[in-house]
């Protein structure tokens, strides 16, 4: 399978995806046009922040591979609908945060600053009935998280950020314990392998809700999970993939540096 998507810049990178069918929807080709992956990688790596692999960010973590993040946008594109809450865990570098928060702010209305402070009054943690959109990445090295604030300024969604009720949160708490602040989330996308079943993220999922996760040791497999309306979960496996273990942050910086995020 012709899988690796290189491109020379963001567009040609999103274009190789689009060729290669990884990428093939409208919402999700937008927002990876709208987001520029050279501006979550660190600078003169060796490596070209287009090319089709994971990358390393610092602190024993990479940048997952672009047909990888393709792949997983794709799997719950749906879900990100007008005032979806979106819990994206491993954040990392910030990108695919990024993603998600492009996915839902399609005008750039967000981006450009122009949703009003009054308009966002009523979004409050922990409301179910949400009436506003919010993206919560979730990790838990204070270093990356400082990256990816960075990261996001430089590709010009610091608003993202901004004011009292942001479209986008980046936190540093562990990931395995979710984030129960903003609770049910419509979305939920692991970016480290879970041993096992996510139990404890499921219950964050909201009815109708999907989650994406790598599962096992080792060598694992892309499961998606689904909650229907009165909360019963299915799942299924998506593909095979290589990820980093979901982890705590002692036993990550003593690990030897290992490159996460492709297909197998
Ligand atoms: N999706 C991100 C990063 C993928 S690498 C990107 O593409 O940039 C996996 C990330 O998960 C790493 O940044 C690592 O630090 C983080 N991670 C591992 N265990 C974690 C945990 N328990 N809680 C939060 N983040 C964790």
């Amino acid at each position: 399978m012709a899988w690796r998507s290189h491109g020379t810049d963001n567009d040609s990178l999103v274009n190789a995806l689009v060729r290669n069918r990884v990428l093939k929807t409208r919402k999700v080709i937008d927002a990876m046009r709208r987001v520029d992956r050279g501006n979550y990688c660190v600078p003169f790596s060796g490596q070209s922040a287009y090319e089709d692999h994971p990358l390393p960010i610092g602190s024993n973590a990479t940048i997952s591979a672009p047909h990888m993040h393709a792949a997983c946008l794709e799997l719950v594109h749906d879900r990100v609908t007008e005032n979806a809450r979106v819990l994206d865990v491993g954040s990392g570098s910030g990108y695919l945060t990024s993603c998600f928060a492009a996915m839902l702010d399609h005008h750039d209305s967000y981006a450009a600053g122009s949703i009003r402070a009054e308009e966002v009054e009523d979004r409050r943690p922990g409301l179910s009935d949400t009436k506003y959109p919010i993206v919560v990445g979730v990790e838990h090295i204070k270093d990356l998280v400082d990256f990816s604030i960075e990261n996001t300024k430089k590709d010009g969604k610091g608003k993202y950020l901004q004011g009292p009720e942001p479209l986008v949160v980046l936190k540093v708490a562990d990931g395995r314990e979710g984030y129960p602040p903003y609770a049910p989330y419509d979305v939920i996308h692991v970016g480290a392998a879970s041993p096992e079943k996510p139990t404890k993220l499921l219950k964050q999922l909201a009815n109708g809700g999907r989650l994406v996760c790598p599962v096992g040791r080792g060598w694992q497999s892309l499961r998606v999970y689904d909650k229907d309306d009165k909360g019963r979960v299915t799942e299924f496996d998506a593909m095979g993939v290589t990820y980093v273990p979901l982890t705590g942050a002692k036993e990550q910086m003593g690990r030897a540096s290992a490159s996460s995020g492709s297909f197998w």
